[in-house]
């Protein structure tokens, strides 16, 4: 589908929860933060039902994200959903890997694709510090099933500070070269002051190519990262929503006050 901007929207992100078992330092805040009611959450089936509407208007491309989308109860079941939806070219899950090693199997048995792994740093104690605790050899394992499973390709989502020429992110480069691994950049963002830039080795950032619709955990369909507009799809239909966050997808993204990355799943 087109939007005023004559941009092609055919991919949606879906992020299945707001809670992550880890606390990256650029994602939340240290004390946690206000979690979304359980009964606000959008079921499976409510999630799948939006998928069979967005289709039909020429969604084809779906990833799921969070939060951390490995910790929704029975994620495995949503990917089988969704992956009998024949409309859907490309079904995909981003994830933060520490419990990859249990689902890389199951969920490609389920009928997953791909996996987008989020890894800033390859030194233990970097890894720690950033995660605020986390355990980098829970996300090798993690990646290393993900290989052994068949999912492919596997590409890695490496936040940096300024550049890929920053220590840490040329050893995730290396090691991703070592090991058949995709690597993209992400420039780290600030969605209140409007701070952001393109995916290096991706395509995220460039608003004149956007091609995205994002579906919160608790059903705000939302046409852009970097701007508060919302459509709540329980309250409207999905066919009502998809219409207006399509006519009002901004040209351009500027800040957002109410966008958080682990509620929309950056
Ligand atoms: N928990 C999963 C993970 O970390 O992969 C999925 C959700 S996470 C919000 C999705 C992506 O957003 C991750 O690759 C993460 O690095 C990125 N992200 C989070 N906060 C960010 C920020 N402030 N700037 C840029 N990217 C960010
Ligand atoms: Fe969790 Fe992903 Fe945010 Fe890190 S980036 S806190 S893993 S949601």
């Amino acid at each position: 589908m087109l939007d005023k901007y004559n941009r092609d929207i055919h991919y949606l992100r879906i992020s299945v929860t707001d809670r992550c078992n880890l606390r990256c330092k650029y994602c939340m805040p240290e004390g946690g933060v206000k979690l979304i009611n359980h009964t606000d959450i959008l079921s499976f089936e409510e999630i799948n039902e939006f998928v069979e509407v967005a289709v039909g208007y020429g969604i084809s491309k779906v990833r799921i994200t969070g939060g951390e989308p490995l910790i929704r109860k029975n994620i495995v079941e949503l990917i089988r959903l969704l992956s009998q939806i024949k409309e859907l070219k490309d079904l995909s899950l981003t994830t933060n890997a520490i419990l990859l090693k249990e689902f890389a199997k199951p969920l490609f048995d389920a009928g997953l694709k791909r996996v987008n792994i989020s890894l800033d740093t390859l030194d233990v104690d970097k890894f720690k510090d950033i995660t605020r605790g986390g355990d980098i050899t829970k996300v090798l394992e993690g990646i290393k099933a993900a290989k052994e499973s068949g999912l492919s390709p596997i590409k890695i989502n490496c936040v940096i500070e300024k550049s890929q020429n920053e220590p840490d992110a040329k050893k995730v480069k290396e090691y991703c070269e070592a090991n058949g691994l995709i690597v993209r950049f992400i420039h780290q963002m600030n969605l209140k002051t409007g701070e952001f830039s393109v995916v290096e080795g991706g395509t995220g950032g460039d608003c004149k190519v956007c091609n995205k619709l994002r579906l919160s955990s608790d059903g705000y369909l939302r046409p852009c990262l970097f701007n508060d507009i919302a459509y709540n799809v329980r309250e409207l239909g999905a066919s009502q929503a998809i219409k207006l966050a399509l006519e009002n997808k901004p040209k351009c993204g500027t800040y957002s006050n109410e966008n958080m990355f682990n509620v929309i799943g950056g």
